[in-house]
């Protein structure tokens, strides 16, 4: 199954996808993650990428592209995978489709509001190491300023910064959110209320997913 979250940043698409990789095995397929990985590891392609995210633009489809190819050949996305963060704009779901890529999709649209993402993304840390995902209030790490999972030093993304995220939610309204309709007459869009809470959020996917999943139609069965 091919599961693919639009939203805002800052809407829970990341903490979704984790939700769902312990759900049913799907592993999150993030493009934000994959470039960021390209800019620590200075490759080419993250040496182009760089200046674009860190104006809240986004990175050219072709570099994104590339990417993401590469990613979704590896053996684990074999049986399904949950894509976070792609595709962005209408170019990009034109290429997603052109991939002629097997299984389902099914894709949730994560409603939130800008000031919603503001809050959220003010409080947000993340783990350089693993790319968990904290908030300081409502999802601290154990120990302060320390990813649960591998132990790094958590930090505030470079791009979360209120000039940055204005630029970012800009880029989303303009590019991103009108998507939503492409999938919504196919048929396959579900509305999801991304203001509630994380639990409360990835119950809702789970609850239109689990039925597919027990139907056979991919991923391993809901643990
Ligand atoms: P994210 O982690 O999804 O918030 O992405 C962080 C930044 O990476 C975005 O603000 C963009 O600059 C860039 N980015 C991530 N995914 C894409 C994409 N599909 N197309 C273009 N740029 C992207």
């Amino acid at each position: 199954m091919r599961i693919i979250l639009l939203g805002a940043p800052g809407s829970g698409k990341g903490t979704v996808a984790e939700g769902l990789r312990r759900a049913y095995g799907f592993p999150k397929v993030s493009t934000g993650d994959l470039l960021r990985e390209a800019v620590r590891e200075k490759t080419p392609l993250g040496l182009v990428a760089a200046s674009q995210m860190g104006k809240g633009g986004l990175v050219d489809d072709a570099t994104v592209l590339a990417l993401l190819r590469e990613r979704l050949s590896r053996a684990d996305c074999r049986d399904g995978y949950v894509l976070d963060g792609f595709p962005r704009n209408l170019s990009q779901a034109d290429s997603l489709d052109g991939l002629g890529l097997a299984g389902p999709e099914v894709v949730f649209d994560l409603r939130v509001s800008d000031e919603t993402v503001l809050e959220r993304l003010a409080r947000r840390r993340t783990c350089p190491g693993c790319e968990a995902i904290y908030h300081l209030l409502d999802k601290p790490p154990k120990r302060a300023g320390l990813c649960d999972v591998c132990g790094a030093a958590l930090v505030q993304r470079a791009d979360d910064t209120p000039e940055v995220i204005r630029e970012r939610l800009k880029t989303y309204h303009a590019k991103t959110e009108p998507l939503a309709a492409r999938y919504a007459a196919r048929g396959n869009l579900h509305l999801i209320d991304g203001d509630a809470a994380a639990p409360a959020v990835i119950a809702a996917v789970r609850a239109v997913l689990d039925p597919l999943v027990a139907a056979g139609t991919g991923g391993e069965a809901p643990r």
